[in-house]
């Protein structure tokens, strides 16, 4: 392997020790921790899992956690409503609500109910709009950790060429966005791409973002690239066993890359210390804080 590693456990436990720090500060100086809730609805075992983890790691940084678990067969009316309730309540400076919901339920009628002040996860019309329009906003947390990785190996992006294999509203499109905002020269490529391969072949920067395992050969990148793996699916071995891999063959990207996230242990990590961020960047805006870069 010739390509540097970019550790994303290690950039996340130095992003969450610095959050941890701030939130002492806020609290010294306002009396009180920033707030975060998240809303489960049903029990899907891997939101559970998530969840879990989002409250650990709120609760490590200082800041108070609030979980609101509603039954599956709860209405959006009654989803709503307890949206409503934590929009008005000072002191819950973020709310997430949990993805996928059940079936029946209008996901982008409760998303858009978020107050987009406290739209942690960064997906409200509002969030989404003024991140294509270059203004501030809370950014989607995968992408804003892909971001902080990319400049931990590569602070100079300008007039780079990169390519983002992925158009979802939650990691491929704000990805873009974020690339364009740093000056870089972006393509979106999807599944209807037409020379994916080519496309590859030409990024400096490349993010996939697929959920399609290993899709990108080690031929593909170009010497020297930033390989970003968003994607993580759970493969069969041989053997019976199974493991997670990304969207990227990583033994045979690693050859040419000049540094590349693996999975896991790459993106991932840095997915939930960007929800603590945002959630600290939402309380001191409404307390009208300079919010840290
Ligand atoms: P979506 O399914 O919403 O989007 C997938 C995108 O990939 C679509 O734009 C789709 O194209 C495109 N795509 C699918 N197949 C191909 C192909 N063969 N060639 C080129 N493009 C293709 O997925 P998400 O964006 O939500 O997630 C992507 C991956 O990232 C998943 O593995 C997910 O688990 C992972 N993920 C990881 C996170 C983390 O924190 N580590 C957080 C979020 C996601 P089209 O638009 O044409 O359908």
């Amino acid at each position: 392997m010739s390509a540097q590693l970019i550790d994303g456990k290690a950039a996340a436990l130095r992003l969450r020790e610095q959050i941890a720090a701030d939130v002492r500060d806020f609290a010294d100086q306002f009396g009180y921790a920033p707030g975060l809730a998240v809303v489960l609805v049903g029990s899907d075992p891997a939101s559970e899992v998530y969840v879990r983890n989002k409250v650990i790691a709120t609760e490590e940084a200082g800041m108070h956690s609030f979980e609101f678990r509603l039954p599956v067969d709860v209405t959006e009316g009654e989803l709503l409503n307890c949206i409503d309730r934590l929009n008005s309540d000072p002191t819950v400076h973020g709310i997430l609500v949990q993805l996928p919901l059940p079936k029946g339920i209008d996901v982008s009628r409760v998303i858009e109910r978020i107050s987009p002040t406290k739209d942690v996860d960064g997906f409200t019309i509002t969030n989404t709009g003024r991140l294509a329009a270059g203004l501030e906003s809370l950014e989607p947390c995968t992408p804003a950790g892909v971001m902080m990785l990319i400049k931990g190996v590569r602070p100079e992006l300008v007039g780079l060429s990169a390519l983002v294999v992925g158009a979802s509203n939650i990691v491929g499109k704000p990805m873009a966005r974020l690339l364009l905002k740093e000056r870089c020269t972006v393509t979106i490529a999807h599944s209807k791409t037409i020379d994916l391969r080519e496309r590859c072949r030409e990024a400096d920067i490349l993010v996939v973002a697929t959920g399609v395992p290993e899709m990108i050969s080690g031929g593909w990148i170009k010497p020297g690239a930033t390989v970003i793996d968003v994607g993580i699916s759970r493969i069969s071995c041989e053997d019976g066993r199974t493991r997670l891999v990304g969207d990227v063959d990583f033994v045979g990207a690693s050859k040419s890359a000049g540094a590349i996230t693996p999975v896991p242990g790459g993106v991932g990590p840095m997915t939930i210390a960007c929800l603590l961020a945002n959630t600290l960047t939402a309380a001191k805006r409404q307390v009208q804080l300079p919010a840290a870069e």
